[in-house]
């Protein structure tokens, strides 16, 4: 007997012939005599329709500003979940599994006070394992905890993810399961490359990498506490029949692990291809080339919660001036422009430049620590292809590249196939 979590996404339990489906996965589990706990998401959508109807409740109303309370968007967007566990407890009963819903508040999942992106801080499993152990199965509400205000607070798009790596690792799980619409994590997006291959494992820092990058399988959060507490994390598919031979099968269930690095015997050089749309970049022209000037530019910025992600400064040609230009997600252009307009006299810049709707593809792999040569595979490929790079930034293991946004497909292809990632 072993102790098991399993998360479904939402498109798992979009519907409810889906979460029968799930009650399914759950019940093979349940009947294999392991102690369950489930986490789920909102229904495939719902979330989205959630943060519609917050966003467009000030312009309604006729706000002068469209700004709304953090708190009052959690209330709204943590109510696709709580429906989801109850209907999950529902069909668990019906197929005469014991079982019960929770809330986040209800267990308790603590987490800060970053309303809309919170972060778990600690969670009470002792209920939850108790009951696990009278034979129970603990359907939880993902992506939600409760806040130091007692109040509802949400963990960011994807946050089931990380709701239930995080129960694992409270619960001192055996396992835990991420079910989704995909069998495993491919060397890239399996919808946008149909010859992305399916790996069996991954390590960490390259799922890491990946999350970040953009590969939305896992949410980064998730995959640092797997690593952090040695979750034993799996990702597999929802949408296979749940008795098909090999289903239950406990040491080597189908899907992609994602373990320590050490458990990887063949490693490739390059692992896989991640992208993220809607970047935008901005220069800054004819900037003053003293100390402090990278502080006057990203401290305000940093002060209005934006992500600054690539940058590039030039060596200045005569020791007084130099551009830098500095990459943010293209919806806090409007915001970013403006701080930088508002400090320009602390800065100390010529002209202020800005292009939208821009893409970066980055390549990511443990085996680059230890191989040269890597990058220049990636530029030559991308240059027969006629794509210009806009950008570049490099750590041990991954390399990022920007372009304009048309390219993105063709580029994630190209870097798939150069690297021989292709399925054959
Ligand atoms: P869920 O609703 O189950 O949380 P998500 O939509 O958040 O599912 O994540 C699954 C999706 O992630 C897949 O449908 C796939 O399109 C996308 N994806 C992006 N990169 C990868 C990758 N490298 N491997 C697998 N799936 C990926
Ligand atoms: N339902 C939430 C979202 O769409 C959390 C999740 O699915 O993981 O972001
Ligand atoms: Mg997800």
């Amino acid at each position: 007997m072993a102790r098991i979590v399993m998360k479904f996404g939402g498109t798992s339990v979009a519907n409810l012939e889906r979460i029968h489906n799930v009650a399914r996965h759950v019940k093979r589990e349940v009947d294999a005599g392991h102690e369950v706990a489930v986490v789920v998401s909102a229904m495939s959508g719902k979330t989205n329709e959630l943060v519609g109807w917050v966003q467009e409740m000030p312009k309604v109303a006729g706000a002068k500003s469209p700004f709304y309370d953090a708190r009052e968007y959690d209330a709204v967007v943590a109510s696709g979940e709580q429906v989801t566990s109850g209907l999950l407890a529902i069909a668990l009963q019906s197929l005469g599994v014991n079982a019960r819903s929770w809330q986040g508040w209800q267990i308790a999942i603590k987490t800060d006070n970053a309303h809309g992106a919170a972060r778990i801080q600690e969670i009470d499993g002792s209920d939850i394992v108790r009951r696990m152990g009278e034979g129970q199965v603990a359907v939880v509400a993902g992506f939600q905890g409760i806040g130091p205000d007692k109040r509802l607070a949400t963990l960011g798009r994807g946050g089931s993810d990380t709701s239930a790596v995080a129960i694992a690792a409270a619960v001192k799980a055996d396992r835990c399961d991420i079910y989704t619409d995909v069998d495993g994590v491919y060397t890239t997006d399996p919808r946008i490359v149909p010859k992305a291959r399916r790996l069996k494992k991954i390590a960490f820092e390259e799922m890491l990498e990946m999350a970040s990058l953009g590969a939305k399988v896992l949410q980064v959060r998730s995959v640092e506490l797997a690593m952090v507490h040695k979750v034993r994390t799996f990702v597999r598919s929802s949408f296979e029949d749940p008795d098909a031979p090999g289903m239950g099968d406990f040491l080597n269930p189908p899907g992609t692990l994602i373990c320590d690095e050490e458990e990887i015997v063949e490693q490739e050089v390059v692992t896989g291809i991640a992208y993220a749309k809607d970047e935008a970049q901005i220069s800054l022209r004819r900037l003053s080339d003293r100390p402090g000037v990278s502080a006057a530019i990203f401290g305000p910025l940093a002060e209005s919660h934006i992500n600054v992600d690539m940058i590039v400064q030039n060596i200045s040609e005569d020791g007084s001036k130099t551009d830098m230009t500095f990459t943010v997600p293209s919806g806090d252009t409007e915001k970013a422009l403006d701080v930088l307009s508002r400090s320009k006299d602390a800065i100390g810049y010529d002209v202020v430049q800005s292009e939208t709707g821009l893409v970066k593809v980055s390549v990511i792999g443990i085996g680059m620590r230890s191989h040269a040569g890597v990058a220049a595979t990636a530029f030559k490929a991308l240059a027969e292809k006629g794509i210009n790079i806009k950008a570049i930034t490099t750590s041990e293991i991954k390399i990022s590249i920007l372009i304009d946004g048309p390219y993105a497909e063709l580029a994630v292809r190209t870097l798939h196939s150069c690297y021989g990632l292709d399925k054959t």
